[in-house]
């Protein structure tokens, strides 16, 4: 009958899986209006969008209910971007969205912002296998997140011994430091709390 989309975590680009997989043309990138749209009357509700969108931002209603009930769902939904882009990429080294695009001086050590720093290498396994839980950790701080591939400056700078490591900065300086996988998330969650609620 109808797709709802949630723009509230849909990453609205181009590049969308579901417009790729839509066999009519219902779903397409609006060049004008520079968004996903959906053209409901060739709709055949076959589903494949639905499906093929891994952050479930594309919902397919086959009744005027299950429509009323989507929307609702979508008005009330209070997730915002930032957690599609933890959801979608916070465990692989390294994704777009947290990459550094113009220097750590300008990102990092000139931002205002609480600012977590995941150092990681691609040579070591846990950094690999065992990613920092970024959503669960910090859902309900107003943080900016980088991840870096470690250099040697960054190692002798500020002294890291063991990977992954966690750098807390606020307006620019180092606030904290967790070195090295944490087992258990909850004693991770803990000492990044001391770090954070210190300050
Ligand atoms: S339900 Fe099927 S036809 Fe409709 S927009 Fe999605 S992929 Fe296209």
């Amino acid at each position: 009958m109808s797709v709802l989309i949630n723009f509230k975590i849909c990453d609205n680009a181009e590049e969308c899986s579901g417009i790729d997989v839509c066999p009519t043309g219902a779903l397409y990138w609006d060049k004008d209006k520079q968004t996903v749209n959906i053209d409901n009357s060739k709709c055949i509700t076959c589903g494949a969008c639905e499906n093929a969108c891994e952050v479930g931002a594309i919902r397919v209603a086959k009744t005027k209910e299950e429509h009323k009930k989507i929307k609702k769902e979508i008005d009330e939904d209070p997730r915002k971007a930032n957690d599609l882009l933890i959801d979608r990429y916070g465990a692989q080294p390294i994704e777009p969205a947290f990459q550094i695009k113009y220097g750590f001086e300008q990102e990092i050590l000139r931002s205002n912002k609480l600012t977590v720093v995941e150092l990681f290498s691609d040579d070591s396994v846990h950094c690999l296998l065992r990613s920092i839980p970024i959503k669960e950790l910090f859902k309900n701080l107003d943080l900016k997140y980088k991840k870096i591939e470690i250099t040697e400056d960054l190692r002798k700078c500020y002294k890291i011994k063991k990977l992954p490591s966690l750098l807390f900065f606020k307006n620019g300086k180092l606030i904290g430091k967790i070195e090295g996988y944490y087992e258990s998330k909850e004693k991770l969650k803990e000492k990044i709390d001391k770090i954070i609620f210190k300050t």
